[in-house]
Order: structure tokens, then sequence, then C-alpha cells
């Protein structure tokens, strides 16, 4: 793997001291050493930023390597009492990251990160024959979170005032800003997506003997909560264009045991509200709207997740706003309001506390999560502008290749969240996607049709070819603002390459 560094340059016993280690480190001119056995046997990495941490928290540079190693919590302990804020971290997982030689370069690409440039490949009795460097290749992963705005400043604020449970000031900021994108009156911030979607129907009493309407092409979580209320999901077909429900679809599968509609608005494009709607109000039926991957999204000038009678948002670390974990039900609904946020804390009472009037959930958020959400909300309008600029880089990029991207349906503002396109029949999926992930780019595939899976047997009531070849076609590309314009460029060649 590496041809210009002799191995021993890599290497420090554990018995020599970090004045010797710094000299190695100084020899190598990579930042790092590998602690190593008198027999030669990997131990753990110490990094210059590592020792560079103990001489500020007033370790002497004689100390012995395996004292920093061995005794990481010991110095973090000591620093603890002395400097409080300069505790040393002895970065323990990263001393642990090694590979045995031979390892596939997909593997080692994939131990590696920003943090973890640089491992030890070991030998069969786990001796240091050899290190791999992430800089000698590219690694586009599918989506990264990106935390451009206050999040540290607010969740610093959390820490300092101690607020990091599921009060403080952040969450009812949160939810009141995001109500406001949305347009409705309220928003109730909760612990993902998922339970935001098992909430709101929980709150609207969907229960046995009930069915939802849900598309067969999505996320299985959308499908899940249904049964986890209780009821009944009906699989149905999407459209070819938008990818999603289908509304004559919808019509056919409506029975007398129909309670609900969720249309999700897959890879932030935007269902046809307008006929959904219509059909809902011909019908008596509700509409959750599953919008975990669309928000910012429009359909008419109105944001989604402002049609249903509630709506759900994911705020996983791949969604186009993330806090970690967490999620979001939105609605302009009062007594549907306020059904949500006694069930959301354990169906207790708000004026009679360790009164429970239903048994309920703990679905709250904290405000920890809550502080990085009210920072990703404020850049919003960025992180949309430049996740369409970067589609905008694929569309050109890729224009006269077999992967056809869409473009938005009329009235319709659809939001990037993964760059999704469709690839010509000719095109041999696995292939490709295996390709580009030997050159270090992360193509994923469509969601399988739920109807497929063994939960969904039996929930679909008609065949959903469109969802069958959509999925079998269909792939999504790295898609983050952490990455470069050049970045894009050099995935884009790698598709290219690859197709
Ligand atoms: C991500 C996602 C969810 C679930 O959200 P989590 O926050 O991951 O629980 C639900 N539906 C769709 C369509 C999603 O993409």
């Amino acid at each position: 793997m590496n041809t210009d560094i002799p191995i021993e340059n890599m290497c420090c016993e554990v018995g020599r001291t970090l004045l010797d280690a710094l000299a190695q480190i100084d020899l190598n001119a990579k930042g790092i050493v590998f602690a190593v056995d008198e027999a030669g046997r990997f131990v753990g990495t110490l990094t210059d930023g590592d020792i560079r941490r103990a001489v500020l928290a007033r370790c002497s540079l004689d100390t012995k390597v395996t004292e920093l190693l061995d005794k990481g919590s010991d110095v973090f302990g000591q620093v603890l009492q002395s400097v409080k804020a300069r505790a040393p971290r002895v970065n323990l997982q990263q001393s642990a990251v090694s590979a045995s030689v031979g390892t596939s370069l997909e593997d080692l690409v994939a131990k590696t990160s920003d943090r973890i440039k640089i491992i030890p490949l070991l030998d069969e009795d786990g001796r240091v024959a050899d290190f791999f460097e992430r800089t000698t290749s590219f690694h586009a992963p599918i989506a990264a979170p990106e935390l451009l705005g206050n999040e540290l400043d607010y969740v610093t604020e959390c820490i300092e005032t101690n607020w990091i449970s599921s009060q403080g000031r952040f969450i009812s900021i949160f939810e009141k800003q995001f109500a406001e994108h949305c347009g409705t009156a309220h928003a109730i911030a909760v612990s993902n997506g998922t339970v935001a979607l098992h909430l709101a129907l929980v709150a609207l009493g969907i229960g046995p003997d009930d069915e939802v309407i849900v598309p067969d092409l999505t996320f299985a979580a959308s499908a899940a909560v249904v049964l986890h209320a209780g009821g009944k999901p009906v699989l149905v077909d999407v459209d070819r264009e938008s990818w999603c429900l289908d509304p004559g679809c919808v019509e056919q599968a409506i029975t007398p045991r129909t309670k609900a509609i969720m249309p999700v608005h897959l890879y932030g494009r935007p269902c046809d509200m307008e006929r959904l709607q219509q059909i809902a109000e011909a019908h008596e039926l509700i509409i959750v709207e599953d919008c975990a991957e669309a928000l910012g999204a429009q359909v008419r000038g109105a944001q989604v997740g402002s049609f249903g009678r509630t709506a759900c948002f994911s705020f996983f670390g791949n969604k186009i706003v993330t806090t970690g974990e967490g999620g979001m039900c939105v609605t302009s609904d009062p007594a549907l309001y306020e059904k949500m946020l006694v069930l959301r804390d354990h169906g207790m009472s708000k004026t009679r506390r360790y009164w429970h009037e239903c048994a309920g959930f703990n679905y709250r958020m904290t405000n920890l999560q809550a502080a990085i959400g009210v920072a990703q909300m404020e850049c919003l309008d960025s992180i949309l502008t430049y996740r369409d600029h970067i589609a905008e880089m694929y569309h050109e990029g890729l224009a006269d290749t077999d992967l056809v991207l869409p473009h938005p349906g009329s009235g319709m503002r659809e939001v990037v969240w993964l760059v999704s396109g469709m690839l010509e029949e000719s095109v041999d999926k696995d292939q490709l996607m295996s390709r580009a992930k030997e050159k270090g780019v992360d193509i994923r595939p469509f969601f399988y049709p739920l109807s497929d899976m063994p939960p969904y047997e039996g929930c679909c009531p008609r065949p959903t070819p469109v969802s069958h070849e959509l999925s079998g076609r269909g792939i999504s590309l790295p898609t983050s603002i952490a990455f470069s314009d050049d970045d894009y460029a050099r995935i884009i060649d790698t598709v290219r390459e690859c197709l």
C-alpha cells in the first residue's frame, strides 16, 4: 500500500518516551505513530495531537508511551482536577483501529474517516507490516450531516446551562420555527421520524380494522407504523412521473374500512396533493403526510406538511435538516395537537401530575437535539439552495448518459434530498454500484417495493408494476453540502466512467 516510508519510521515501542514518539512523528511527517510491543505487535495509535494535549495537561515528555495509551483515563481524571477545560482526550476508538494485510480497498476506506486517516496493517502475528493512508483514495458517502451554523454554540449553551433533557428553550423555539416554516398552527418535536408517524396515527385513533393507504415504494417506516398502531397498511402503486402515490390507484384501493391516506413525498418530490385532497374529501379520509425526505418542498406555493390533517418529518443524519435523530409532527387541528402532546408524554394529564388519561409513550425530543435543529433551520434556505446547486451539477454532468435525472412537475417545487434518477434498462445496476464503490463513490439503490417483503404479505390488493420498475432501475447519488464542487466533478467523472 505505502511505498515511501519505511515501516520502522511509523512505529514506536511502548517502552519508549513521548519525546521518542515525537521524534518518530517528525521523521515520518505523518502526524502519527503506531505503538508496538517488543515483538512489533500493534498496541495502539498516538497522534501528535494526543501528545500535545497530554503535554498541555502537564504530562512530562519523559512519560512512557504505554502510560499514555493504558492510562488514558487516569490522565483524563488528573486533568479534570487540575485544568478542567483542557482535558486530553486520548482517542480510544482511534487507538483500536487497525486492519490486516490484504484487506480490500473498500473495507479499508470504510474503516477510515476524516478523523482517522491512517491505520496500521497487521500481519498474522499482529505486527505492524504496513499502513493505509486515506488521502490516497477518495470517498464520497451517500450523505453526511452538515453542521454549518450555530449548532455548536447552541449545544454548548445546553451543556453550560445544564438543560440537556427534554425541557429547555430550544424545544419551544424549534417547534415554533418549524410550524412557521410549514404554515401550520402547531409543531410537536419528537425523538425520530418513525415515532412522529406512529404518534400521529395513534392520536388520530387509527386502530384495529382500520386501513391506511400507503405507497408500495417508500421507506419501510411509513407502513410499519400502521402495523404498530394496530391497523392495516394497504399498499398501492406509485405514479411513473412523480414516483409518489398514484391517485387513480388510491381510489381503487378505498374500502369501507379505509380511514387514512399517507402520501410520501419520496426523494424530495411532492405528491399530487390537489387530487389526493379531492379524493380524501370525497371519501371522508384523513391525510397524514410523510414529509421525512421533503422538508422545504412545495406544491403550488404551499409547503409540504401543510396539506394533511397532520404531517411528519424526520431529522435523521442523512435528511435535509438533521438533529442526529429526531422528528416532528405538524398540525393546525387544536384537538389533535393536544392529543399528541399528551401521548408524547406518557399520556399524562397536563394539569394533574402522574394522572394518566391514556397509555402514552415517551416520544420526547431532547433540548440538545432541538438546539441542533434550531441552528439547522436558521440555515434552511442556504441548505436548499446549495442542494439545488448539487442537483444542477449532476444534471449537467450526466445529461447524455444512461442515467435519467427527472425534472420537477409543474406547480411543484421539489427539494433535493438524495439526487436520484432512473437507469436505462440496459444498465446492470449492481455492477454499476460495485464499480463506483471501488472508486470511493457510494451509490444507493431505491427502496424495495414493500409488498415483496415478509411483514407486508397480503397488504397489497393489486399488482404494483410501476413501484417494481422504479425500484429496479432507480439509484441515488452522493448528496451532501460537505463535498466541494471539485468533489462533485470527480464523483460525476466516476459515475460516467462506471456507466
Ligand atoms: C427517514 C424516513 C422515515 C423515518 O424517519 P426516522 O427519523 O429515520 O425514524 C420515515 N419515512 C420516510 C419516507 C423516511 O425517508
